[in-house]
């Protein structure tokens, strides 16, 4: 393929992990769709080359089994020998009300430590697994970009300024999760300081997914942009940030 750099995206089926998809795929590089519905995998990955996107691959990835990490790390092993960019897309948002989660618990009193805890195994701790499983793959990639799927809700700083249009949202478990993701980003960054590999936290915008809602301002064609941007930095780009589009937003 004349395709010279690969990215593996989790969540990719829909939304703005399959807008991440598409902008890759039209930048040139070859993408791995990562579903954890094996058929929508594969629809969306026809539906892309349907557009005229050359080397998109699905694979069925469920971010929070093991087994699956071994699977796409041997998968991108065989197939490319090494991994470009990946996108930590997949996340739940399941005590966030005004995201429309059905039955939601979104007061701090009364969110369950059963939602704390799946919310922290799809938005965190799965997250932290697969980067350490395919960071050998990022680093012999000759720009290894690593980008995480976080949000404005994570940010502790906009959380406690009242003039802040987040300052008396309330969904804990979804915006703690977010918090920690960050906190990743900025460790990862610190170790991965002299190697070429990037890694940055995203807020995509507030946008019109299932996740987001029909309130949300962005349509999901744009919700891509921050993610395609960060996952192609040039080499004297940013690492352990936080951005939305071109802007830094506050830890
Ligand atoms: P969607 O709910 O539309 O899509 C989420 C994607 O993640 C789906 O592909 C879903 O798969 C997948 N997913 C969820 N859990 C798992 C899992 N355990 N394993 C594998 N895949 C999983 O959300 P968005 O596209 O809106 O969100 C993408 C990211 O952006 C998330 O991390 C979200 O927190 C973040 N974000 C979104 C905002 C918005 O306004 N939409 C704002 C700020 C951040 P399936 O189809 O099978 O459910």
């Amino acid at each position: 393929s004349t395709r010279d750099k690969v990215a593996f995206i989790t969540g990719a089926n829909k939304g703005i992990g399959l807008e991440t998809a598409r902008g890759l795929g039209q930048a040139g590089i070859a993408v791995l769709i990562g579903s954890r519905d094996e058929a929508k995998g594969r629809a969306a990955a026809d539906r892309l080359r349907g557009e005229g996107i050359e080397g998109v691959e699905a694979i069925r990835f469920d971010v929070d089994r093991p087994g699956d990490h071994q699977e796409v790390v041997r998968y991108l092993q065989d197939r490319h020998g090494r991994l470009d960019i990946l996108v930590n897309n997949a996340g739940v948002a399941l005590d966030e009300a005004d995201f429309g989660a059905p039955g939601g618990v979104n007061t701090t009193s009364a969110v369950t430590p059963e939602i704390l805890h799946r919310t922290f195994e799809t938005n965190v701790f799965s997250v932290v697994a697969l980067t350490q499983a395919l960071l050998p793959l990022l680093r012999r990639a000759p720009a290894g970009r690593i980008v995480n799927l976080s949000s404005i809700l994570g940010s502790l700083t906009l959380h406690s300024d009242p003039a802040s249009p987040i300052f008396d949202m309330k969904a804990f478990a979804y915006d703690a999760s977010k918090t920690a993701l960050n906190a990743f980003t900025v460790h990862l960054a610190h170790e991965l300081r002299g190697t070429p590999i990037k890694v940055n936290s995203a807020h995509p915008g507030w946008v019109k997914t299932d996740m987001g809602g029909p309130s949300a301002p962005m349509e999901v064609s744009e919700g891509g942009r921050t993610s395609v941007l960060l996952a192609t930095l040039p080499d004297d780009g940013p690492s352990g940030g936080f951005f939305h589009l071109g802007e830094s937003l506050p830890w």
